[in-house]
């Protein structure tokens, strides 16, 4: 009995009213649970920034923030939340986004492909060991032949295309970091082998130069960890923004983003991620992470150091935590 009351104060804590349990949130609670997330890891030193981009080595390590935003535009937050950092491939879902509503989930599946690769984000073999070179919209790969089925006469059109449709997400502007973008500009050419790969394999649907510029541009965008979780927000909410009330994806496209990021959003610790935490994710070598809790809430989360897979090992560790007490899990059996 303990134990269901303990689970129900929980529930309600984070919205995951029940039928028998509509009361409101418990705005304390859910404060609490965030900043009991931050004070358990906010010590925690384990991996180490990127730094094949070097300007993300220079960022200050010790960096954390988390922030919640719930999909009835409740927004908790905790940490250094003001920080700005790069949005990295977090950028690739909302591209992903896009590119879906503008040519349709089919054309994602046929001319990018849908797969876990199972490979780390910026791998070449994965290209090479699959015989359609289907990877997925949240590797490098793919991102950037996502970046080329965006539509636009030119690359400045596209670009603009793309910087609006974050800022709906975000309900701000966000600009470019410029010192990220120079330092990831300057440090490219593995990206743009890859980018040149799938074109020659007909699997990259415009100018490699000017695509390879707007993927790298995206990556730079600078935001808090409450732009992201505000932008998460709208895939927690069918496509619709909690803040705005703007419609900006269909519910069918939201599902279909929200399957990739499962598969892939973690790379190749992805199935890992499944069986922990069970919330679709997507990580960013910035150090954010974003996970969605369909019909509920968003949780980002951001500190620079990463794992051997390129993802944060405290904002793993809190949204695993926040996720946990929440007992939000897409797989969990809901009676
Ligand atoms: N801009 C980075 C790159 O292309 C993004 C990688 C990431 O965040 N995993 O390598």
């Amino acid at each position: 009995m303990k134990k269901i009351l303990y689970s129900l104060i929980l529930i309600s804590a984070l919205g995951l009213q029940t039928k028998v349990d509509a009361r409101p949130y418990d705005t304390a609670k859910v404060e609490q649970i965030l900043a009991q997330a931050h004070a358990l890891y906010k010590d925690d030193k384990n991996g180490a920034n990127a730094d094949y981009i070097p300007a993300l080595a220079e960022v200050d390590s010790e960096l954390f923030a988390i922030a919640l935003v719930t999909t009835d535009g409740k927004i908790f937050t905790q940490g250094d939340i003001d920080t700005r950092f790069s949005i990295q491939s977090i950028s690739k879902v909302f591209t992903l986004a896009l590119a879906m509503e503008q040519k349709g989930a089919e054309a994602i599946r046929d001319k990018i492909g849908v797969n876990a690769t199972g490979l780390p984000f910026n791998s070449v073999a994965a290209i090479e060991l699959n015989e359609a070179r289907s990877v997925n919209p949240l590797v490098n790969a793919g991102a950037m032949a996502t970046v080329s089925l965006i539509n636009g006469d030119t690359g400045e059109q596209k670009w603009q295309a793309i910087s609006a449709w974050y800022a709906q997400f975000a309900t701000a502007k966000l600009g470019v970091l410029e010192d990220i973008y120079r330092s990831e500009s300057g440090s490219n050419g593995h990206n743009l082998a890859i980018a040149e790969l799938l074109k020659s394999y007909g699997r990259f649907y415009g100018d490699v130069d000017i695509n390879l510029d707007i993927y790298t541009r995206q990556c730079s965008v600078g935001v808090t960890t409450k732009d992201l979780a505000l932008m998460a927000s709208v895939l927690a909410n069918g496509g619709t923004h909690p803040i705005s009330g703007a419609h900006l994806m269909s519910a069918d496209n939201v599902q279909r983003v929200l399957a990739v990021m499962t598969t892939a959003g973690l790379y190749e610790t992805s199935g890992e991620w499944a069986y922990t935490v069970g919330l679709p994710a997507k990580s960013g070598v910035g150090g954010g992470i974003i996970a969605i809790m369909p019909g509920k809430f968003a949780i980002a989360a951001f500190s620079p150091r990463l794992d051997g897979a390129g993802n944060s090992v405290r904002a793993q560790k809190a949204i695993d935590y926040i996720a946990d007490k929440a007992k939000a899990n897409i797989f969990a059996h809901l009676d």
